[in-house]
């Protein structure tokens, strides 16, 4: 089992990242200090440590440079955790070699990528310097789950992945306007894998392409049979990987799709993120603006917890964005996120964008982005992600937020 070890002197935080890792099959350690830190980290010798940057008496860079000097420990992965992106912390934290970084507030989805990245670099490493087989089992959790999914893939056994949907509501009437696709895989012998644990995985291998670009069919079929049904209006979105995104034909290869399945393409929506436009921004407004040049929609995913400078927002080709789920929690409560969130709705507004509230969960929540206009939710208040065909059962049932 890898062992992860977090540093972080805030009992939330911490606290958060250890159930998040436990359910993530990790086993974990924590240490509200510098000082514990380094003892368990002599003591424990985990195999990735999580940091934060700023701490008192002890704070991170002091731990990196102490580990880095231990033998046992000096080239364990280490990933800073921190409250703001400025160069020169970078550049410090480098130097004394940390190997990524992670600024607050991030997704799930970031802190799995960053933390298997991490891992497979270094079980390669570790490969490498030893050069003997026995050491592949360095990493038999993440190496197991590659080579099903290889196996999956080449079998053409792609039964085994599935395409849940999340309802998007429209706040003001109430009614299911969308649904964001998600990728669920059941392996035989894995059980239900993760979307958090499979999208980083696929990402790093490559396989995301194949599976992508199922997705998509997949889920352009599906749409065009509710239409058949009737509800003539869902639109439905689908998150490209970064490397979907870059790929050169993806153009050509959704045209196809949506051509294959009688599809008008407004009523599909690509979801990407600002980590993605801002990896190359110049090519990414050109695939946009090539992309709406076919008709489809595009949302800026999580918005708020990239580094997109919000300069950039006004030159980018999208329809709608979607306001990360961490602004949402409690957003009638903390007035930090109360005042980002209501900005956000008012730009989305002076800009003549379309803004999904996510992660809703509370009817308070709700009110409150009742009161500031947003335009749509999604979250649990109203529905967890579900099958395509009680998906469809929704739309029969009208099911609709109680006004
Ligand atoms: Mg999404």
């Amino acid at each position: 089992m890898t062992k992860i070890l977090v540093i972080e002197d805030e009992s939330v935080v911490r606290e958060n990242l250890l159930e998040l890792l436990s359910a993530e099959d990790f086993e974990t350690l924590g240490a509200p200090n510098g000082r514990k830190g380094v003892d368990l980290a002599l003591s424990e010798v985990p195999d990735l440590i999580l940091c934060d940057m700023m701490m008192p008496e002890l704070d991170g860079y002091a731990v990196l440079a102490r580990l880095r000097s231990e033998p046992i420990t000096a080239t364990t992965p280490f990933i800073f955790l921190t409250a703001k992106a400025s160069k020169s912390d970078f550049r410090q934290g480098m130097n004394l070699g940390a190997d990524d970084y992670l600024t607050k507030p991030f997704t799930r989805a970031e802190l799995l990528s960053a933390i298997l990245s991490r891992l497979s670099k270094q079980a390669t490493m570790t490969k490498y310097l030893a050069n003997k087989p026995e050491v592949k089992t360095f990493l038999p959790g993440i190496q197991v789950i590659e080579a099903q999914l290889r196996g999956a893939l080449q079998e053409g056994n792609l039964e085994e992945f599935k395409v849940n949907y999340q309802p998007i509501v429209n706040i003001n009437s109430g009614k299911i306007i969308a649904a964001e696709s998600l990728l669920r895989w059941q392996s035989p012998e894995l059980g239900l894998v993760s979307p958090a644990e499979l999208i980083p995985l696929a990402e790093s291998t490559g396989l995301i392409v194949p599976i992508g670009e199922w997705v998509l069919q997949r889920v352009c079929q599906e749409t065009k049979t509710w239409h058949k049904s009737g509800f003539t209006k869902v639109n439905i979105a689908v998150n490209l990987s970064s490397r979907q995104f870059y790929q050169p034909d993806l153009y050509e290869q959704i045209d196809k799709i949506l051509v294959a399945n009688d599809l008008a393409a407004h009523h599909l929506e690509l979801e990407i993120t600002e980590t993605m436009i801002m990896q190359n921004v110049n090519s990414a407004i050109a695939t946009m603006k090539q992309l709406r040049s076919l008709g489809v929609q595009i949302t800026i995913d999580d918005f708020g917890t990239g580094y997109s400078s919000l300069i950039y927002l006004k030159q980018l080709p999208i329809n709608t964005f979607k306001i990360d789920r961490y602004f949402i929690h409690s957003v009638n409560e903390d007035s930090e996120k109360a005042a980002i969130t209501s900005a956000l709705i008012q730009m989305a507004l002076n800009l003549n964008l379309q803004v999904v509230a996510k992660g809703v969960e509370t009817e308070a929540e709700l009110d409150f982005l009742r009161q500031h206009n947003c335009d749509a939710m999604q979250g649990f208040l109203f529905s967890h992600p579900v099958t395509g065909v009680e998906f469809e059962r929704l739309l029969l049932t009208k099911q609709s937020l109680p006004m």
